[in-house]
């Protein structure tokens, strides 16, 4: 039989070449795109609410009708778009206050919708912000015998384009509905029958069809389960795979014992490590002492002194004539990091180097010898470590810090200039461990949790962008004391000379209207590596006393006379980078304050993020509130990291199955880690996921 995903839906009755070259810009091309294109939910027919039949007793009900009236108007104090919906029984008004803009294009008179929210009673019936959902069902065809003939409407995720091409809800379904008819059922199943009945689990086959076509609920739980389980399955398969080909067939480095650096750091130190910094030493020590590679998740909140702990395995890797390489994810804290590491090695006998792609390139050559020669023996950098002219003379250990923004197949790259390298990475996006463990489940994990001693709570506070004029005298007045502040503007365009004009002037303006007589600094993306560095050696000696900047202050950046982080349009920020900026401060002994100023359309979402930093002063808990929000796929950014794509799973909400499948992958891959045993997972698994590792092969 022809492959599913050899199969384009060109030739599908009702596509056509225009709805083919739209479907195509949404990367649905075959049959198998669409198929696995699934609804976002269901609409279940029997708890349509008719509008006269509403109640006042704060359920949420669904209300399906026609468009009848578009106004946009000004209130007292905002504008306010207001839809007429009429159903055979009457009509009711939707009000909604923001993203006023986007409902102007994507509702129009006629639409038939499905509006989902709490009734309320003014002037007749109405819904503030209620869901909206474009399904386009004519009249009749809410009745038997249309499209739809179950009592569950699966309703599809839609862009304004694929609705101007009429591929709404409806007509998607259409699609995906032929093709269910056309192929007659005949998908292969990736899962042997027996392996299917031993865990419960509906064919493949109809797990397609009651995703999109279910004759009740039950079969769409079933469907769904299925669903799950094939994503987090293989998920899980390529993690077990990978950690034992990285257990079992790889032999790494055994350190030697050593220590007469470590000793000599340590008693150089002004404080004693905590006892988390101690226990996790000890385990990545270990880790390095075995002959099994080291591969280390370092978790930690910001500051919790996760590059002191690096530092420490950097110099016994040293110690054993080693080099190592510490990436990280940007210029500034490629920089900061050295600086930082080179004030804790100065002493010492060893050679750090620095590498980005902002040095010219006789320096990078240089530093490239130095590396090439075993001169240098640790060598801190961006991505521009990966580049192929980047040689080493004898890499055996890798560090790589914030790793939630690294793809794991450049974590591979790196380690593939060494021998065997021991790889330690280190995130403080802190990852609840349960989903550490799934995403990143081919790792070992430390975790520290107490920050060092005696720092300060840093207060955190939101206010609307009116109150600006109490706000920047606030932080005059802290400056004045000798205290410095970071305030942050978010990139307001997607066009970096915008951004930089926009940042410019806000920096003239702030420095008119409230710094005068006071240095006020501006950073931003598009300055050179060696401006950057200028201004925030500046900053860090104290010139600098107001540092202006767009984000990239985000990851890292350490001066401990900074106590105010002012943000910007705080709303436009995701809440774990709000918290990253949070982060900045709050590093001496002084009281800092973390200072989110919104803008006034701020939305329920925006409105969540700003309480959620102001309830939770810990990342943890910011991390979860934060998956909460944009479900567990995109705050990982499985695709950036070359993980396979969750389209239905979620890594918070399906956790249980999630860990069901962990055990059954590992179980399988340790009695058989070819996969002979298993002809149809490990062909179903060669075939999508082997490009991303394959590790059956070899
Ligand atoms: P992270 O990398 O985890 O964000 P840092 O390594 O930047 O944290 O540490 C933040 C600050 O705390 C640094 O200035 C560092 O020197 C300091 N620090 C680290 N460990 C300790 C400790 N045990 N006691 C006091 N200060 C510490
Ligand atoms: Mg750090």
């Amino acid at each position: 039989m022809e492959s599913l995903t050899d199969k384009t839906i060109q030739f599908v009755k009702g596509v056509g070449p225009k709805k083919f070259a739209v479907l195509s810009e949404h990367g649905l091309n075959t049959w198998y795109d669409l198929l696995h294109y699934y609804p976002r939910r269901y609409l279940d027919r029997t708890n349509v609410a008719q509008i006269s039949s509403l109640q006042l007793d704060g359920e949420p009900v669904t209300v399906v009708g026609r468009i009848t009236r578009k106004e946009l108007f000004r209130g007292r104090r905002r504008r306010i778009y207001r839809l007429t919906l009429q159903d055979d029984t009457g009509d009711m008004t939707l009000v909604f206050f923001n993203n006023l803009r986007y409902f102007e294009a994507a509702f129009k008179e006629g639409d038939f919708v499905a509006a989902t929210g709490k009734p309320t009673q003014y002037r007749g019936w109405s819904f503030t912000h209620p869901t909206l959902e474009k399904i386009n069902l004519r009249d009749e065809e809410t009745g038997e015998g249309s499209d739809f003939e179950g009592r569950l409407i699966p309703l599809y995720p839609g862009t304004e384009k694929l609705h101007r091409a009429y591929l709404d809800s409806r007509g998607i379904f259409r699609i995906v509905s032929r093709i269910l008819d056309e192929s007659g059922g005949s998908y292969p199943d990736c899962f042997a029958p027996c392996f299917l009945k031993e865990h419960d689990l509906v064919s493949y086959a109809d797990a397609l069809e009651w995703i999109h076509r279910p004759p009740a609920v039950e079969q769409l739980k079933q469907a769904r389960y299925r669903l799950k389980f094939n994503e987090f399955f293989f998920l899980e398969l390529m993690l077990a795979l990978r950690k034992y080909h990285v257990k079992v067939v790889e032999k790494g480095i055994r350190f030697k014992d050593g220590g007469d650096l470590r000793q000599q750091l340590l008693a150089s130190l002004p404080f004693k490590l905590t006892a988390d910094q101690e226990q996790v030493t000890a385990e990545i020590l270990d880790d390095m002492r075995s002959e099994q590679p080291m591969n280390r998740l370092l978790e930690g909140d910001v500051g919790s002194g996760k590059t002191l702990v690096a530092v420490l395995a950097l110099l016994l890797a040293v110690e054993n004539g080693y080099q190592c390489a510490l990436m990280v994810p940007t210029e500034i804290l490629a920089e900061q990091h050295y600086r930082s590491i080179m004030s804790f090695v100065e002493q010492l006998p060893v050679n750090v180097i620095l590498l980005t792609g902002g040095q010219n390139n006789r320096l990078r050559q240089q530093r490239q010898y130095e590396l090439a020669s075993g001169n240098a023996d640790i060598i801190i950098g961006t991505h521009a470590l990966f580049q192929q002219a980047v040689t080493f003379r004898n890499l055996g250990l890798v560090v790589i810090d914030e790793q939630h923004r690294f793809g794991v197949l450049q974590r591979g790259l790196l380690r593939d200039k060494g021998v065997r390298p021991d790889t330690l990475v280190m995130s403080a996006t802190p990852i609840p461990r349960t989903l550490a463990l799934s995403v990143y489940g081919d790792l070992d994990i430390s975790l520290i949790k107490e920050l060092p001693p005696g720092r300060l709570p840093i207060s955190t506070v939101w206010r609307y962008d009116n109150k600006l004029p109490e706000i920047m005298p606030f932080i005059r007045e802290h400056v004045e004391r000798g205290e410095q502040a970071y305030i942050v503007y978010p990139l307001v365009e997607d066009s970096e000379k915008l951004n930089l004009r926009a940042a410019t002037r806000s920096r003239d303006e702030l420095a008119e209207q409230w710094f005068q007589g006071i240095e006020v600094g501006l950073i931003h993306g598009r300055l050179k590596t060696e401006e950057k560095d200028a201004i925030m050696q500046r900053f860090a000696a104290g010139e600098i006393q107001v540092l202006v900047s767009t984000t990239v202050v985000e990851v890292g950046v350490d001066n401990p006379n900074a106590t105010i982080m002012a943000v910007i349009h705080a709303e436009r920020f995701g809440l774990s980078q709000l918290h990253q900026l949070r982060g900045r401060v709050g590093r001496g002994a002084r009281k800092s304050y973390c200072i989110l100023v919104a803008g006034a359309e701020l939305t329920e979402e925006g409105q969540y993020r700003l309480k959620a930093m102001i309830d939770y002063p810990d990342g943890f808990r910011i991390a979860e509130a934060d998956m909460k929000l944009r479900g567990s796929g995109d705050f990982f950014g499985t695709r950036q990291h070359g993980l396979p794509t969750l389209r239905i799973a979620d890594l918070i909400a399906d956790s249980a199955i999630m860990f069901r499948t962990r055990d059954i992958a590992f179980q399988l891959v340790q009695d058989d880690p070819r996969l002979l045993n298993h002809p149809l997972i490990r062909d179903y698994y060669l075939r999508f996921y082997a490009d991303r590792f394959n590790l059956i092969e070899d």
